[in-house]
């Protein structure tokens, strides 16, 4: 639930009150005579520093799969649904079609899925409707909390289930992003599931591959939408006539001039394709070792859900 009164204030007043008499305390302790007092100096520091972690919304977060080497989280917010069943049963759906998608399913182990169920009232304090993309915006206050909470890697995934425009910022992992899923636009799970990869992958820095104008406003780059044939050779040219579905392919992000690396991938017609093609599970797969090879320096989020 969240919490709009001032209470979060009084808690911090209490507890620096009470770390002022810690250090107090040290004074007329010096030196310290036993390991038994060392131990409960250092567990209260260590109380004190997690309780300080819960500031902000205090919103319930609901753990769908954790993993104990977790090094990004899907974080699935409702808005909108009548029932919040229907909201439990699109997260499972969207988690049972990661689990089968390369690169993904390649690391499962890595990524840790959560839900944030919310009242009508919090939504309405939480979430406003903007004209311009990403066309919501949400307070920074709760994007603050699940930070301080997660202690790793996001990516929130808002699952709209009255509105039928599904976006996502063009990102990198190391970012917070934001992945807005309309799922009145989908007319079963598989096209939802779909859309959602497709957004997925813009929040990861994919390009849209689609040659139509509504593509135009998402700008060229790397690593699938080249400006000219030597981009895309110098990008994806060691994969092509070695992988099957590598290719040069004309047109992408609404330029039917651009190329792309593959004929249909999700992140071109979500509704026709069945992967993200060779080149982008490439760069996603190295984009997720990438981050596993920096795990040690991140903080361990699997500590924070068992103590919780
Ligand atoms: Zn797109």
């Amino acid at each position: 639930m969240l919490n709009t009164n001032s209470k979060p204030a009084l808690e911090i007043r209490i507890r620096k009150k009470k770390m002022s008499k810690i250090g107090q305390e040290t004074k007329f302790m010096r030196p310290m005579k036993s390991i038994v007092q060392k131990l409960i100096y250092w567990n209260w520091i260590a109380l004190i520093v997690f309780s300080f972690a819960s500031f902000g919304w205090a919103f319930q977060l609901e753990t769908e799969q954790a993993h104990s080497r977790a090094v990004l989280q899907l974080v699935f917010v409702s808005l909108n649904y009548a029932a919040k069943e229907q909201f439990d049963r699109d997260v499972s759906v969207l988690i049972e079609k990661i689990a089968v998608i390369k690169p993904f399913d390649e690391f499962m182990q890595d990524i840790a899925f959560s839900k944030v169920k919310l009242s009508l009232q919090e939504e309405k304090a939480l979430f406003k409707r903007k004209d311009e993309f990403p066309y919501l915006a949400v307070r920074q206050d709760f994007l603050d909390g699940l930070t301080q909470r997660l202690r790793t890697n996001y990516k929130l995934v808002i699952l709209d289930a009255t509105n039928a425009t599904s976006c996502a910022e063009l990102s990198s992992l190391a970012k917070l992003s934001l992945i807005i899923v309309g799922r009145a636009r989908y007319p079963n799970s598989d096209s939802f599931a779909k859309g959602f990869l497709h957004e997925l992958g813009h929040s990861f820095g994919l390009r849209d591959e689609s040659p139509n104008s509504q593509a135009k406003l998402c700008p060229p780059g790397p690593p699938n939408c080249a400006t000219t044939k030597e981009e895309a050779e110098v990008w994806w040219g060691d994969l092509v006539g070695k992988v099957s579905n590598a290719r040069f392919v004309r047109g992408c992000c609404g330029n039917k001039d651009y190329f792309r690396p593959t004929i249909a991938s999700l992140m071109n017609n979500p509704e026709k394709a069945r992967s993200f093609g060779p080149v982008n599970e490439l760069y996603l797969r190295q984009v997720l070792q990438e981050l596993l090879k920096n795990k040690e320096k991140k903080w361990d989020v699997s500590l924070l859900f068992k103590r919780r």
